[in-house]
C-alpha cells in the first residue's frame, strides 16, 4: 500500500515514518511539508495520513475528495467551521478522523461510557490532561472526545502543559467516600503511529463516510 504523508517533517510524522519502517505491506510513497506540492504527491498514492496543524484540515480534506484519495486525519484543534469541512469531504471519501489512534485511549472511551451509566450523575465527573509544552490545542482533541461522552454539560477538562509528556488522560467519578479513576498514559508516539497505519490499511477498503478510530478497531 501506497501513502502519502502530510506533515513528514514533525514529531508524529517521524513516529510515523518509523512505524512504516518495520511494515513491508506498506510503503511511505511520498511525503509533504508545508508548502508541499500536495496534489501532485497524492496522484502518486492509494490513501493519505495527515498529522499537520488544523490550519491545514481544509485545503487537505478537499485535495483528498477531489482526487478521490482515502485520508487518515490525525490533526486535532479543528474550529466548527473546519469540521464542516471534514464532513462534506467524507461525502465524497472514506475518512478516519480521530483525536487519538492508541488502542487503550479507545478502550478508555468504552470503559468511561460504561462507567458514567453505571455511576449515574451523583458521581462528579472530572477529565485531566497532559500534554508536551509545546502541545498548541488545548484541552486535547482525546479530552474534548471524553467530555462528549461523559455529557459537555457536566465537565469541562483541566489541561496541563508540562515538559514532554506524550499524552495521558485520566477520568475521575468522585462520589461520597469513594473514587474511580481511568488513567491512560502514552509513553511513546509509536503507538499513535502504529494506530494511524492501521487505519490506512482499513479505510482503503471502506465507501465514503466519517469514521472514527472506534469503528476502525471494531468496539
Ligand atoms: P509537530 O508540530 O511536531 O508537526 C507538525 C508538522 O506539520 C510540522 O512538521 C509542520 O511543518 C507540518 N505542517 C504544518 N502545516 C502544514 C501543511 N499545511 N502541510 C504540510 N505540513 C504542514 O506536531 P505533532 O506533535 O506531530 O502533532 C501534529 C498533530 O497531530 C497535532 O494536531 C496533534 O495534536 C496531533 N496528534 C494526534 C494524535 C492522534 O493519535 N490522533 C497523536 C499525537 C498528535
Amino acid at each position: 500500500m501506497r501513502i502519502l504523508l502530510i506533515g513528514a517533517g514533525g514529531r508524529m510524522g517521524h513516529a510515523v515514518l518509523a512505524a512504516a519502517a518495520q511494515d513491508s505491506s506498506l510503503t511511505i510513497a511520498a511525503k509533504v511539508e508545508r508548502g508541499g506540492a500536495l496534489a501532485l504527491a497524492l496522484e502518486r498514492c492509494e490513501v493519505a495520513i495527515d498529522f499537520t496543524v488544523a490550519e491545514a484540515t481544509e485545503g487537505v480534506v478537499q485535495s483528498c475528495a477531489e482526487r478521490r484519495k482515502p485520508l487518515v486525519l490525525g490533526t486535532t484543534g479543528q474550529s466548527a467551521g473546519q469540521k464542516e469541512a471534514i464532513a462534506a469531504a467524507s461525502r465524497e471519501i472514506p475518512i478516519v478522523f480521530a483525536a487519538n489512534f492508541s488502542i487503550g485511549v479507545n478502550v478508555l472511551f468504552a470503559l468511561a461510557r460504561r462507567a458514567a451509566e453505571l455511576l449515574g450523575k451523583e458521581f462528579d465527573r472530572d477529565i485531566i490532561e497532559m500534554h508536551h509544552r509545546t502541545k498548541k490545542d488545548a484541552p486535547s482533541g482525546t479530552a474534548k472526545r471524553l467530555a462528549a461522552i461523559l455529557g459537555e454539560d457536566l465537565v469541562e477538562p483541566v489541561s496541563v502543559r508540562a515538559g514532554d509528556i506524550v499524552g495521558e488522560h485520566a477520568v475521575i467519578f468522585s462520589g461520597t467516600g469513594e473514587r474511580l479513576e481511568l488513567i491512560h498514559r502514552a509513553g511513546s508516539r509509536a503507538t499513535f503511529a502504529q494506530g494511524a497505519l492501521r487505519a490506512a490499511r482499513w479505510v482503503v477498503r471502506q465507501s465514503a463516510g466519517l469514521y472514527s478510530m472506534e469503528d476502525v478497531l471494531g468496539l
